[in-house]
């Protein structure tokens, strides 16, 4: 609240007056907050690698020195913890370029079948290993949105690549991109795995989140994926639908 003395009003024989002006800085403080919350989760997810690295290098400085076999497998363990640090740090300079444009809506005329085509290309070593098949039903003609190719690429990477990894035991993963006449062009990616209970769901997007700490870790999250497929989805006015039922899948639709 400011109180700020209205000048001359009391010069012309009136009463003072003052002028009171509110204002309400809760949105603010809720903006600040959720920026040191980041800064401390990020600080938290690449400590964790960090010291296990150190860990490893004290190890293999001490305790297993001559002793090969030993530091092979710490040299394996310790390539592991610094890709993850990579990830982490892609995946925080997405997120902060993204925040810089978010302003900008993007203007490019992109064609999503042959993106998901590409997509699928480059995801197809990661489900061979994880033994599942992506299969596209895409119609035949071209489907235009207006957009950013090389985001879109990103959007469509993170949820085929999350439907494989986590619905890996359903072993295919079926994406569907849908042009009906008159009504939102859609794109559907959906996996038969084990599906995410309800109250999870609301929560997906949010930074650094994840499921379940122990399957996230093992299966190569940051859990900022989700994030940053918001964050481009808003720059293009595009919505993210889940539908979710334990034991049945998940189906993650993108409605431009
Ligand atoms: P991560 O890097 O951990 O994959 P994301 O933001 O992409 O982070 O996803 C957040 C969490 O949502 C994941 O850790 C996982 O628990 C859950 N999740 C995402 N996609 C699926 C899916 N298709 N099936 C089940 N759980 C999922």
């Amino acid at each position: 609240v400011r109180i700020a003395p209205v000048p001359q009003s009391a010069e012309k024989g009136g009463e003072a007056l003052f002028l009171l002006s509110f204002r309400d800085i809760s949105e603010l403080r809720r903006l600040d907050r959720m920026r040191s919350d980041f800064v401390a989760n990020a600080s938290h997810e690449l400590r964790t690698p960090l010291a296990s690295l150190r860990g490893f290098i004290e190890t293999m400085q001490g305790p297993a020195r001559g002793d090969p076999k030993a530091q092979e497998r710490f040299l394996a363990i310790m390539l592991e913890q610094a890709n993850r640090m990579s990830r982490l740090v892609d995946d925080l300079l997405s997120l902060s370029r993204l925040e810089l444009k978010a302003h900008l809506a993007p203007d490019q005329k992109v064609d999503l079948v042959p993106v998901i085509g590409h997509v699928r290309d480059s995801l197809t070593p990661l489900a061979r290993d994880l033994d599942v098949e992506i299969r596209l039903h895409l119609p035949e003609d071209r489907v235009e949105v207006l957009g950013d190719r090389d985001e879109l690429v990103q959007v469509f990477e993170n949820l085929i690549e999350n439907a494989c990894k986590y619905g890996q035991e359903g072993r295919v993963v079926d994406v569907y991109v849908r042009n009906p006449q008159g009504g939102p062009v859609e794109v559907s990616v959906l996996d038969f795995g084990p599906g995410i209970p309800a109250e999870h769901v609301p929560r997906l997007t949010e930074r650094f989140y994840r499921v379940s700490v122990a399957d996230s870790r093992s299966k190569k999250g940051t859990g900022l994926g989700l994030a940053i497929v918001k964050h481009i989805l808003t720059r293009h006015r595009a919505r993210l639908i889940v539908k979710s039922a334990v034991g049945v899948g998940t189906e993650f639709t993108v409605r431009f």
